[in-house]
């Protein structure tokens, strides 16, 4: 439920009203706005009497929500929540790209790919040191060294650096990590939601394999419940009955997200594809349908790769994905990895 607050509503009345709220066992999420400002309420609001709403001073109106997500909906939130990371900003309107391995594999390769994505106006370094693999027998990432590589090539470049975690328990290895991610496989592991609910560093959530938009959402309701609102969603593909490419990008549910709710909107055209001709293309769509990043993967030598080579992009072919990314950017005039 939301209520919306006179423009004449005093501090006092705000606080009064939001204690009578609290009393009657709601937590209550006061949003001051420019022009007008709202009061999100979370708990069961079923039994609050309109009428008595209504009767109060500062109160202009209330609205009940029926979508079960609530933090992260656009209804509580109207303006874009804005993600810091280093000098880059997501969700402002301007478009950042991570770009880097599948997997860190060794120092040689990660710097050298680092450096290629840097020099090719990639804001971001990503690299998985954990990785969830369909195969025990396949490379499971360097794992702790991994994550060190990765922090020694943020210094060298300055790249903020994105990775994955899959368990809790590595938390306290991620402190030098800018941006953790969750990748598909555990967008519904919720005992690890709800512990990245309750630490300060944004989280690049993505969309589980056969996950819906609105299981999406929840997924991001259980981080925020926690008190972590740096949400980032992230559209990576989804399983369908198509299998010539590895999963089907859903451009619509870039849109839709914007729409729903206020957190930015990554896109990985990399595993929705998997095919390396579609990344440009799928890029360009996600720009135009409104996404605050992207994520691709890059490799110094992809027929090397100890993990998903037949996707990763050559330096080379990266740096002319890039240039189409920014050519789209000033078309539609969307400032391109603008720093702060
Ligand atoms: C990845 O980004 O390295 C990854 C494993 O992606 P996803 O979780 O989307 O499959
Ligand atoms: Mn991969």
């Amino acid at each position: 439920m939301i209520i919306i607050l006179k423009n004449s509503a005093t501090k006092d009345e705000i606080a009064k009203l939001e204690d009578g709220l609290k009393a009657a066992g709601l937590n209550t999420n006061l949003i001051v706005g420019a022009q007008q400002s709202i009061i999100g309420l979370i708990g069961d609001t079923s039994r609050i009497d309109l009428d008595g709403l209504y009767a109060q001073e500062c109160v202009e109106s209330v609205t009940r929500i029926q979508e079960p997500f609530k933090k992260s909906n656009r209804k509580m939130h109207p303006a874009n929540t804005l993600i810091t990371v280093g000098n880059c900003v997501i969700g402002d309107g301007s478009l950042n790209v991570i770009a880097g391995p599948c997997s860190v594999e060794s120092e040689e390769q990660l710097f050298e790919t680092a450096r290629a994505v840097k020099s090719a106006g990639a804001t971001m370094l990503r690299g998985g040191a954990f990785k969830p693999r369909t195969s025990p027998y396949a490379f499971q990432g360097l794992e702790k060294e991994g994550l060190r590589l990765l922090s020694a090539a943020k210094k060298e470049t300055g790249l903020p650096i994105v990775t994955e975690i899959m368990a809790a328990a590595d938390l306290d290895l991620f402190e030098d990590v800018d941006i953790i991610q969750v990748g598909a496989r555990n967008m519904q592991n919720f005992d690890l939601l709800k512990v990245l609910g309750t630490i300060n560093k944004p989280i690049l959530l993505k969309r589980g394999l056969s996950a819906t938009i609105e299981e999406l959402l929840m997924s991001a309701e259980y981080i925020m419940s926690g008190g972590n609102n740096e949400v980032i969603f992230c559209e990576r593909g989804i399983r369908t009955f198509e299998t010539m490419t590895r999963n089907t990008m859903d451009v619509s549910a870039i849109p839709l997200l914007k729409q729903k709710s206020h957190l930015p909107v990554c896109v990985d055209p990399s595993h929705a594809a998997g095919i390396i001709s579609l990344i440009e293309p799928l890029s360009l769509a996600a720009v135009v349908t409104g996404a605050d990043a992207l994520e691709i993967e890059v490799h110094c030598n992809p027929k090397k790769a100890l993990s998903d080579g037949g996707q990763q992009l050559r330096p080379d072919n990266f740096e002319k994905v890039m240039e189409k990314i920014k050519t789209m950017c000033g078309f539609l005039n969307k400032d391109f990895g603008r720093q702060i």
